[in-house]
């Protein structure tokens, strides 16, 4: 099963969290981003301090330690071209910078002519007009923005999982329809 690399653990739950165990590292369930043991109390507090959710911060730590939680990021080099980590949001047209190996990743033109602009370009060359597109994941949303690239997900895989599911559904709308037409007079 496609999901079985992210593992929601009683625990972990309380505080809104998942753990990625592929990366070893924790998963905001409302964010949808990877979080390591040294941003994701602040994550909780600065970012969902609406709910209120009490931390024990030695608790948390013990889970953490437990559980062989990484205390920093990787970098994305690190994580570059796995298959993607459930638990987190796949841009599926992120941009790719292929100046000389850079392979920065970036989710929008603008980003993208920014980062070449300031790290490539020199005197009198031209910005290019076409980047690359592929398939990548965001390490955080905090101030901490990398994406790596990533393989996506083979959805022929995934399709029996859900399938009856699906079929509920279409069960549900086919009952919902019919019960919309008979209500409604003909014209
Ligand atoms: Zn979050
Ligand atoms: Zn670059």
């Amino acid at each position: 099963m496609l999901q079985s690399d992210l593992v929601s653990d009683p625990r972990l739950q309380e505080y809104m969290l998942q753990y990625q165990k592929r990366v070893q590292m924790l998963c905001c369930s409302k964010c949808h981003i990877l979080l390591c043991t040294k941003t994701a109390i602040a994550h909780i507090q600065v970012y969902h301090s609406a709910l209120q959710i009490k931390i024990s911060q030695s608790k948390f730590r013990d889970i953490c330690s437990e559980l062989n939680i990484h205390e920093s990021y990787p970098s994305p080099k690190e994580l570059y071209g796995i298959d993607a980590l459930s638990g987190l949001n796949i841009y599926t047209m992120a941009l790719v910078c292929q100046h000389d190996g850079c392979s920065m990743i970036c989710a929008t033109g603008a980003a993208m002519r920014k980062h070449y602009q300031k790290s490539h370009i020199k005197k009198g060359e031209h910005l290019p007009t076409k980047w690359a597109v592929v398939s990548a994941q965001k390490l955080d949303n905090n101030r901490h923005w990398e994406y790596f690239e990533v393989n996506p997900p083979s959805y022929e895989l995934e399709k029996p999982i859900n399938y009856n599911w699906i079929d509920n559904l279409e069960s549900n709308l086919e009952e919902v329809y019919s019960r919309i037409a008979l209500d409604s007079p003909d014209p």
